[in-house]
């Protein structure tokens, strides 16, 4: 039996939860919890999630999880993000580009005198049609990248869960005129892709150093943090003067923003650049598995199933590979 690493097993029948733990095989889903998109606030019900998995023989505790996942995921900007993402708004969104562009080719070809033939109106419909399906294609391209507002947030929480065998993926469904966000908990003994990654790593700091860190310069988010001025405290020399209420505050006193790149995989020990990876791809490979959305020509290293490739293979082919293209530039 593999090293359990982590995950604890649950404590009164161990040999059950060892039975169950065996059982599982790397890309299994364990759970998923749904919460209705609204504009009320909302909460995952970490704790049905956490029944779950200890029925699976793993005990994550959910405090270890429960503000980073929640955090990333359920402010009101990402919500609507996911909400403006769906399928059937970038759907809607086509259908008014699609009428718009047509009437606009339309209304043009009527000053060189195309008129209202059918051979016109064919020509209008099929370059309308042509430029609404480079725009679908375009929008299908963006959803498969890593997604900053919603994969990319996870990997705090996944960091965290990494060592329990357990990865966080989130997606989006729109049930009647619901918008529905799914958390998914996948299994994933990760020590092997953990292994491959630090021996390349290692490898690429000693013979392509300059490569493995433009690699993962592209691998950052922009942050906005507050800066507050700092304003030295005067003490008025005639307390009398001082005023009762507090004066409205200066413009110029309010607290600046500024924006830092912050580098998701920083400069550290092999190993640690690489459980890191891991933490920050989990979230976009978990997308990929749950829609069947992963390369499936690349064969496997470290799932059960041939046609699956394990994140350690994704990671290469977008990241440390030699022929990669930019892959999270945006
Ligand atoms: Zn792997």
């Amino acid at each position: 039996m593999p090293c359990l690493g982590g995950a604890l097993l649950a404590g009164d029948k161990p040999d059950e939860a060892s039975s169950l733990l065996s059982e599982l095989h790397n890309g299994q889903v364990l759970t998923v919890l749904r919460i209705d998109n609204t504009c009320a606030p909302i909460s995952f019900d970490l704790g049905a999630a956490e029944e779950q998995l200890q029925t699976w023989g793993i005990q994550v505790p959910v405090d270890q999880y429960r503000s980073l996942a929640e955090s990333a995921l359920l402010e009101p900007q990402v919500r609507r993000y996911i909400i403006y993402n769906s399928r059937p708004v970038r759907l809607a969104f086509a259908v008014v580009f699609y009428v718009v562009v047509w009437a606009n080719i339309y209304s043009t070809s009527q000053m060189f005198a195309l008129g209202s033939h059918w051979a016109g109106v064919l020509l209008v419909t099929l370059a309308a049609v042509s430029l609404t399906l480079t725009l679908v294609l375009v929008f299908e391209r963006h959803q498969r990248k890593a997604n900053t507002n919603t994969d990319l947030r996870l990997a705090a929480a996944n960091g965290a869960l990494l060592r329990h065998r357990v990865l966080l993926g989130v997606t989006d469904t729109v049930e009647g005129c619901q918008s529905v966000i799914q958390l998914w908990f996948v299994y994933f003994d990760l020590e092997s892709c953990v292994q491959f990654l630090t021996d390349h790593v290692r490898e690429m700091k000693i013979s392509q150093e300059s490569l493995l860190r433009s690699r993962l310069s592209q691998l950052c988010v922009v942050m906005e943090t507050g800066v507050s001025p700092a304003a030295p405290a005067e003490e008025p020399d005639n307390l009398e003067e001082t005023p009762l209420l507090p004066s409205s505050p200066d413009p110029s006193e309010r607290p600046l923003m500024q924006t830092e790149l912050y580098q998701l995989v920083p400069e550290a020990e092999p190993e640690e650049m690489a459980r890191q990876l891991v933490a920050v791809f989990g979230g976009y490979y978990i997308r990929l598995l749950v829609t069947s959305q992963l390369p499936q020509a690349m064969g496997t290293r470290h799932t059960d199933s041939p046609m699956v490739p394990c994140p350690c293979q994704l990671i290469e082919a977008h990241i440390l590979g030699t022929e990669c293209c930019p892959f999270l530039a945006r």
